[in-house]
């Protein structure tokens, strides 16, 4: 079985990586000078011309680009290539206000999905499995991505998009489906159903999972591995640089490896934009360049995490990100702590609850509140008052210990959080609303 989809690239030793890189990043910035106004412009204001990036070195010369320029560009202003040669256009979620699109050529659609097929082949798949990919197919990366990832790899794909949770385990029943590719909190819900219809996790087939496109900790992780009988992966990307594919993990399950023949990652402090060395936990920001439509350059993704080149036992070389705990802007201030809702997550699945929760912050007479609602267990539906009352006081000092401030915790029944199909709305602060 081949372990991995193009081992050149993916084994290339660092000084033929970072030699490809900086060929690669002089056309690209060239390129996006040339094509690009509204980045020759930030170019011009930086005093930088391509002629002073001659290799990654020189990178840090870049302006950065943001979420705001991109709404400012929207919908033309950043594309680098005439229309008539862009195939596709997508957009993100929209998880942190107004949509921003990105364009495709041919190439482009190769390249993304040769990604994915690298995040595949590195979870074990090979021609003789059934893919069935559930993430949303349409405007979302998630489906398209992946779904041209299996074609590559030469997986029987099933292209189930999302939702239909009862339709989707028929057909991983009747079909042997062997790799699952949805959000993490959908593998969850996909999981609890299976049981809910009796089906014990070594009924199905499924051997791999690789979910994405939204934070989940490790406990989420194992709770999923159980329930689901497989080994789970996480996998990385956003619309900005193609979609799913960006990063990837392979067998040792400790961090994505980034498709650096694709996109140069960088970490920067996310307050005073400067390069931090190899090792630092800061904001992400990536330049792609291999990208043909969208050529971003220096993109701030605001995703929160740490690189790391530490040699890794599949055999790959190329870097590999921490999961990223949230993005800066995911990040909740409550009474001037820093909370990230993976942290809330990673308690409450520690103490035996499923990782259906929803946070709900507010400001009452100028204080900030945090509740968190969490579903019980099925066995504990026979608890007295007493009891839950109990259980909940425990959550609080657990999260309490993390945190450092206090939670009101409400247990509330079973099934009465909404279930996601894509990603998960963990939070809900309504302090915003106010403002
Ligand atoms: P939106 O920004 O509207 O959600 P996208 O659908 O393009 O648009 O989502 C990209 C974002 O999703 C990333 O910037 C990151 O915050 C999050 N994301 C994607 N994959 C993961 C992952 N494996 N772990 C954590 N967060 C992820
Ligand atoms: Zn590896």
């Amino acid at each position: 079985m081949a372990r991995y989809w193009n081992e050149e690239i993916e084994c290339m030793s660092r000084e033929d990586m970072k030699k490809l890189q900086s060929e690669r990043l002089v056309k690209q910035v060239k390129h996006v000078y040339e094509n690009v106004p509204y980045y020759k412009k930030l170019m011009d204001e930086k005093g930088v011309t391509p002629d002073d990036i001659k290799g990654i070195e020189d990178l840090h010369k870049l302006p950065f680009l943001t979420k705001a320029d991109l709404r400012e560009a929207y919908p033309y202003g950043l594309l680098a290539k005439p229309l008539s040669d862009c195939v596709r256009i997508q957009s993100t979620s929209g998880t942190t206000g107004k949509r921003v699109v990105a364009f495709y050529t041919q190439n482009d659609i190769e390249l993304w999905e040769d990604c994915c097929a690298r995040a595949i082949v590195a979870v074990g798949g090979t021609n003789e499995d059934v893919c069935q990919v559930c993430y949303g197919y349409g405007l979302f990366t998630g489906g398209p991505g992946l779904n041209g990832g299996s074609h590559k790899v030469g997986c029987l794909t099933l292209p189930m998009s999302s939702g239909n949770t009862e339709r989707q385990i028929q057909f991983m029943m009747d079909l042997g489906s062997t790799i699952l590719c949805c959000t993490p909190s959908y593998a969850a819900y996909i999981g609890e159903t299976l049981k809910e219809m009796g089906y014990k996790p070594e009924d199905n087939k499924l051997k791999a999972g690789i979910f994405g496109a939204e934070p989940w900790t490790e406990e989420m992780r194992r709770e999923i591995e159980k329930s689901l009988g497989i080994k789970a992966y996480d996998i990385y990307g956003l619309t900005e640089t193609s979609g799913p594919g960006v990063a990837f993990e392979c067998e040792a399950q400790t961090g994505m490896h980034i498709n650096e023949d694709n996109f140069i990652a960088e970490i920067i402090d996310p307050e005073t934009g400067e390069v931090l060395p190899e090792g630092s936990k800061g904001e992400l920001v990536f330049t792609s360049i291999t990208k043909e439509a969208f050529p971003l350059l220096r993109y701030r993704t605001r995703d929160i995490c740490v690189l790391s080149r530490e040699k890794c036992s599949c055999g790959r070389t190329l870097v590999k990100m921490s999961k990223p705990m949230g993005r800066s802007d995911d990040m909740m201030i409550i009474r001037g702590v820093n909370v990230f809702p993976s942290q809330i997550e990673t308690v409450l699945i520690e103490q035996g609850y499923s990782p259906n929760y929803l946070i709900e912050v507010d400001r009452v007479a100028n204080v900030d509140t945090l509740d968190i609602s969490v579903e019980m267990n099925a066995d504990q539906l026979s608890d007295t008052v007493k009891d839950i009352q109990k259980k909940e006081s425990e959550l609080v000092a657990a999260i309490k210990t993390i945190l450092g401030i206090n939670p009101k915790v409400h247990l509330v029944s079973p099934k009465s959080i909404a279930r996601s199909e894509g990603k998960a709305v963990r939070v809900v602060d309504k302090r915003k609303l106010h403002d």
